[in-house]
């Protein structure tokens, strides 16, 4: 079974309406929806913004679903200057950009007790991913993306997550999903398409933006499950 996130419905609605023999439970006001996708069984959820909605997604759907892998999809805030608005980032790395006990000595971004910085993904499931989105022709980049509670709209903060981390991507959710999904020992990669250039500049107008980014990763997805036809 494929686990697929999104945090907000334009990220997975198209994704849920193709879900053949399809059930759906609420969890923790969750809606999980389980059905076949393509070659898959597949789970799908929207799971809200930010890092805890997206925890508590991950962590109930681990423990009900028993998910093979899961792969986070949807939209972020551009680090990366080769990259434009619907180009695609794929995670080799996630990070919580907004985690910092630095003033007890640990690096910015350490993850207390499981000490670690940068949580790697699956490496079978990004390379898939690849051969997907060349498949789809959309021009990308592999690499670390960054989390945190916060839309990031400045270039101060955008600077500051690219000197820490070398972050490609910026968003909400991968770095707790990825968290969630290393202490249940469950693959995972994250694929986001930009939205935006993290700067509030002239390129801002997520709504408009958001649309086309999020149907660019959901036909990666599409493509990644057999079911693209183009
Ligand atoms: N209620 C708003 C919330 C959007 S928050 C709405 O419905 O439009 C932004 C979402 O897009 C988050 O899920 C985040 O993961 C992603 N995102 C896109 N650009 C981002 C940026 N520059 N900084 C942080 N998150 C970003």
């Amino acid at each position: 079974m494929l686990g697929i996130i999104g945090a907000m419905d334009i990220e997975v609605e198209s994704l849920k309406a193709l879900l053949t023999n399809k059930t759906e439970e609420s969890i923790s006001g969750i809606d999980f929806c389980v059905g076949d996708l393509g070659n898959e069984k597949a789970v799908v959820a929207k799971c809200g913004i930010g890092k805890v909605f997206s925890a508590i997604c991950t962590e109930a759907m681990i423990l009900k679903y028993k998910p093979d892998m899961i792969i986070n999809i949807g939209v972020a805030g551009c680090l990366d200057e080769t990259l434009d608005i619907g180009d695609v980032v794929i995670a080799d790395s996630v990070v919580q950009h907004d985690m910092d006990i630095s003033p007890l000595g640990d690096p910015v971004g350490m993850l207390s007790d499981i000490n670690i910085v940068k949580i790697p993904t699956n490496v079978e499931m990004k390379n898939k991913l690849i051969e997907a989105v060349k498949a789809v022709g959309i021009n990308y980049s592999v690499g670390v993306i960054a989390s945190g509670d916060q839309f990031v709209a400045s270039d101060d903060k955008k600077n500051y997550i690219k000197t820490n981390f070398d972050a490609k991507a910026c968003e909400m959710e991968g770095g707790s999903i990825g968290h969630v999904c290393y202490v249940n020992n469950v693959p995972f990669t994250v694929i986001r398409a930009m939205s935006d250039k993290a700067n509030g500049g002239a390129t801002m107008d997520f709504p408009t933006f958001t649309k086309i980014a999020a149907r660019n990763s959901t036909n990666v997805i599409k493509k990644f499950v057999g079911i693209l036809e183009e």
